[in-house]
């Protein structure tokens, strides 16, 4: 679960990691306000989006009166951001922090991430802050210190010394970095954090150390240990798909492609995007509607699949082990007579009574192309895509 900058900002506050005085407006006149309490001669404008890359793409703008804060905030608010971590449709923007300006010396990036190949928790610091960490990674990756964060013991002192030096910090600035390395493992750790990120830390003229900004992902499996983390989830800049699957728990990621697959189990809704891929077409997401495939959740993945305007074609393969496939064809049929779909619909089902509900597919009214192989349904929903004009 991905949260915003001012809640991670909130949490971080409660985990003593000092943060710019501010506050969040959903409308210009208290943009304006919290820009007249701050009454600092530098003010911060910043769009409250779940992604990154915002002060490139104008959703952080830096303002010397509550005037300006005024103007900015009308501009921002109702607007979509599109940076390169949005996609092309970018995200609304409904709320906006509006928050003191810091004078910065300089600026570091730090963060602490499960690094799965390593099978551990990492913490990660560079001197290049500010800056894309991607790109740092890739174009010089010595730049970037890491030490792995043993749950047990925590931040050994060595390691403290070592990422102290790793940000060539004074003494002094080193002992509130450790505090703040401490302090964001103990909210890494307490609140099942998949990511805690500042990026940048910065430090002020005044020579100290501040997170400009904050980014927690948590650990969606962990959160039912959270329920005080609830009040800070927010689907409503997820696509109109992703949201109905959220609410109905269903596993659906968007892509790009033409090709709408409905299957059930993870592994073969890889499968069958490799597939699609293979025979030349591209598929549109992926879709896990779960080992039951009833009705109900034929008619959801049917929905959420159409809300895709890319989609041009659909796929449903499901593998009847748990379920048998002449249930889930009646369910394939009864959907369609709750959800608009004027797209083929290709339908590969395999397993127990397979023949039985080829037969009921093949005979309803509904004009089904009905498939066999896997291959045959691929090639055949990939012909179906293109003929309607969708991108390969
Ligand atoms: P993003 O990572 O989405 O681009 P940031 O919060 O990191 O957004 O802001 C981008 C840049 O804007 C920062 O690297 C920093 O230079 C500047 N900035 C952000 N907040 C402040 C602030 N309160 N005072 C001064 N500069 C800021
Ligand atoms: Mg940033």
């Amino acid at each position: 679960m991905k949260i915003h900058e001012y809640q991670a900002k909130e949490l971080f506050q409660k985990y003593h990691i000092p943060v710019p005085r501010g506050d969040i407006a959903k409308t210009v006149e208290k943009a304006r306000s919290v820009a007249e309490w701050l009454g600092t001669d530098t003010l911060v404008v910043k769009a409250q989006v779940h992604a990154g890359g915002r002060g490139q793409a104008g959703g952080v703008k830096i303002v010397h009166s509550a005037d300006e804060v005024a103007d900015i905030s009308r501009d921002l608010l109702g607007k979509s951001l599109i940076t390169h971590q949005t996609g092309g449709g970018g995200k609304k923007i409904k709320t906006l922090l509006v928050e003191e300006g810091i004078q910065i010396r300089k600026e570091f990036y730090v963060s602490m991430i499960t690094d799965r190949s390593a099978g551990k928790n990492i913490l990660m610091v560079s001197t290049e802050g500010g800056m894309d960490i991607e790109k740092v990674a890739q174009e010089s990756p010595e730049k970037i210190h890491i030490e792995p964060i043993h749950p047990a013991t925590g931040l050994l002192p060595f390691q403290k010394r070592r990422l102290v030096a790793a940000l060539k910090l004074s003494r002094q600035e080193g002992d509130m970095a450790g505090r703040i390395f401490e302090n964001l493992i103990r909210l890494y750790t307490e609140l099942d954090a998949s990511l805690v990120e500042i990026n940048p830390l910065v430090l002020t003229d005044e020579s100290f150390l501040i997170a400009l900004d904050a980014k927690i992902n948590f650990d969606e499996n962990a959160l039912y240990r959270h329920p005080e983390l609830e009040i800070y989830k927010d689907t409503s800049d997820l696509e109109e798909g992703e949201q109905m699957a959220e609410e109905a728990g269903l596993s659906y990621i968007p892509l790009t492609g033409n090709v709408g697959c409905m299957v059930n189990g993870a592994g073969l809704a890889m499968a069958t995007m490799d597939i699609i891929k293979y025979y030349g077409g591209s598929p549109a997401n992926f879709l896990d509607i779960g080992g039951g495939a009833s009705a109900e959740t034929v008619a959801k993945g049917f929905q959420i699949i159409v809300s895709d305007p890319g989609v041009k074609a659909i796929l449903i393969n499901i593998f009847g082990g748990i379920v048998r496939c002449d249930r889930v064809a009646r369910g394939i049929i009864e959907a369609l007579n709750t959800v608009d779909v004027h797209i083929p619909v290709v339908v590969r089902l395999k397993g127990t009574n397979a023949e039985e509900a080829a037969t009921l597919l093949r005979e309803s009214p509904l004009s089904f192309i009905v498939a066999d192989t896997l291959a045959d349904a691929a090639q055949k929903v990939v012909q179906a895509a293109q003929e309607r004009g969708g991108k390969a």
